[in-house]
């Protein structure tokens, strides 16, 4: 079933939640159809998350959003839909329209003035329209495919920032890197919890795919509320499809595709336990 982000993540949630939510990108059906179905299994809610990058793999939003809200609606468990980096503004007031009842606004490329500047402006946009708003201050590294540039989210900055845009979530960085293929990622949870402990608005850690088991279990325990989660589905499914390839012939994408979708659910199924 589909429920709004304020249902999940706002103060006064009416859906039960482990310490921290889970949210996996989303970039073929398959990837929403997996999430999902780790979901049932767990018993547990989740967040469905399509960046502009995912988008503009698919030329436009309409369509793949339109599938998310599909397998959102028809599964048993409580699905958040969720618009992931926007940094197109135009694109971000369009949530709604899509079916989607939060967005991040990624203004961390801007200076610290226009950052806040134009996410007060779609926070303000959001909030008229019933949707629920993260922003990012302190870019978290890796878009680039690069090493951790070693940027730390300032507490005190944090919370004016939360404050002079009026947002409902803040991701921040903690030393996590977007697109890491190994789990080597070490988390400043001393600084999580400065964050948690000046910050009103929950916490969102990105690139989580490149944290350890145990650094993301501390992180929730300091106060990160939303684990995003992306890279790892997409190195379960690559594989098990050419594990598959490797050993079989044939040309019918059901047989490879399966077992990536199979890789991905598991995968989401771990991730859930950790942060359970
Ligand atoms: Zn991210």
């Amino acid at each position: 079933m589909i429920i709004n982000a304020t249902d999940l993540l706002g103060p006064s949630h009416t859906t039960d939640r482990p310490s921290a939510v889970t949210a996996f990108n989303v970039i073929t059906l398959e990837h929403a159809e997996a999430i999902a179905a780790a979901a049932e299994a767990e018993g547990l809610p989740v967040i469905l998350q399509l960046s502009q990058n995912a988008i503009a793999f698919h030329r436009r939003p309409e369509a793949i959003a339109a599938a998310m809200a599909a397998v959102a609606a028809t599964s048993s468990a409580p699905v958040v839909l969720h618009l992931d980096h926007i940094t197109d503004p135009d694109l971000a007031l369009r949530t709604k329209d899509l079916g989607f009842s939060s967005v991040m606004y990624d203004g961390a490329e801007l200076d610290y003035a226009a950052n806040v500047a134009t996410t007060r402006r779609v926070s303000g946009w959001a909030h008229d329209n019933g949707i629920w708003v993260e922003a990012e201050l302190g870019e978290i590294g890796g878009k680039d495919g690069a090493h951790a540039p070693g940027v730390r989210t300032d507490p005190a900055e944090a919370a004016q920032f939360a404050r002079d845009t009026g947002v409902d979530s803040l991701a921040v960085a903690v030393g996590s890197s977007h697109a890491m293929t190994t789990r080597s990622a070490s988390v400043d949870i001393d600084l999580v919890e400065r964050i948690a402990a000046s910050v009103d608005v929950p916490l969102v850690l990105h690139g989580s795919s490149g944290v350890p088991d145990g650094d993301l279990a501390a992180a929730a325990r300091a106060g990160m509320r939303k684990i995003n989660i992306g890279t790892a589905l997409n190195i379960a499914f690559t594989g098990a499809v050419r594990d598959w390839l490797n050993e079989n012939d044939g040309v019918d994408p059901r047989k490879y595709i399966r077992p990536g979708r199979d890789a991905m659910t598991e995968t989401c199924r771990h991730f859930m336990r950790v942060l359970k």
